[in-house]
């Protein structure tokens, strides 16, 4: 399997158009790598390529990389795994309109919430849309088995009447059947869960949620502590010291956008990876 890191940056990209922090304007001096909104894409046979979320950028970064380019006419992109409906991670599916017969994953809530998008997109091109979290799981062309795992209940701001429903967020687990590789997708995460540590213990490589950097007591971490009394998802990482570890979705105000940073000296010491835009792995 190949996975490549199309973009790793939250919401609004990085830098942001309209902030002018003192990393953003770092960033737009050309001093710290600027990074596109997270979005990745994953492949079992090098032919037929699955997006992992639709970013606002997504023409960028599909230009971005040669691996993506449209070959004799017909693109190598076979269609969508959404994690939830965050314009950042929705947006993008205007850039796919028009062609035809690709396949979207997403959990129930927000296959309802795009409704309105999902009949737009169809007067462009039909595209198959199916439940990410059905029985079983489901498999994707090039010899990838998925499932989709609920990671966290928030509901998008857009959304009017937000009922509490837990599959609001979804986690992927992505197995390639030939090589036996095993990538977890988690670029949002709610609390810390057991699920999460048991999704972990069977991979080889996780793409984790590194929005925050807990700057609150004595243990800085990854991201915000998921929950009181937690040391945070960097602790919870260090469990697995067995799988490759990479954070994603990291916001303007989070300090490990500065690769000199002692934040990024101590997520680094853990074995955890911050990637620039565009890194492949391979599992
Ligand atoms: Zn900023």
């Amino acid at each position: 399997m190949r996975v490549v890191l199309l973009g790793t940056a939250a919401g609004g990209g990085f830098p942001r158009w309209n902030c002018a922090c003192a990393r953003c304007a770092a960033a737009r001096d050309g001093k710290l790598p600027t990074r596109t909104p997270e979005c990745a894409a994953v492949t079992g046979n090098s032919r037929d390529w699955w997006l992992l979320n639709a970013s606002p950028d997504l023409r960028a970064q599909l230009t971005a990389a040669p691996v993506l380019w449209p070959r004799a006419r017909r693109t190598p992109v076979r269609g969508v795994l959404l994690t939830d409906a965050e314009p950042d991670h929705v947006a993008g599916l205007a850039v796919l309109r028009g062609t035809p017969g690709l396949k979207a994953y997403a959990a129930p809530p927000v296959l309802t919430t795009l409704t309105p998008a999902r009949v737009a997109l169809h007067r462009h091109a039909p595209w198959e849309w199916a439940d990410s979290l059905a029985e079983g799981g489901f498999v994707l062309a090039g010899g990838l088995v998925v499932t989709a795992h609920p990671v966290a209940g928030e509901a998008p701001a857009y959304v009017p009447v937000r009922a509490s429903d837990d599959r609001w967020v979804t986690a992927y687990r992505i197995e390639d059947l030939a090589t036996g590789g095993v990538l977890v997708y988690a670029p949002r995460l709610g609390a810390w869960t057991p699920m999460l540590d048991d999704l972990i213990e069977t991979a080889d490589c996780v793409v984790l949620d590194g929005t925050h950097f807990a700057t609150d007591g004595a243990a800085p971490d990854g991201r915000r502590p998921p929950a009181p009394g937690s040391a945070g998802s960097l602790a919870a990482l260090a469990r697995h010291p067995h799988a490759r570890r990479i954070y994603t979705h990291l916001a303007d105000t989070n300090p490990l956008l500065d690769p000199a940073s002692t934040a990024c000296a101590r997520v680094a010491e853990t074995g955890v990876e911050v990637l620039p835009d565009g890194a492949e792995l391979v599992l």
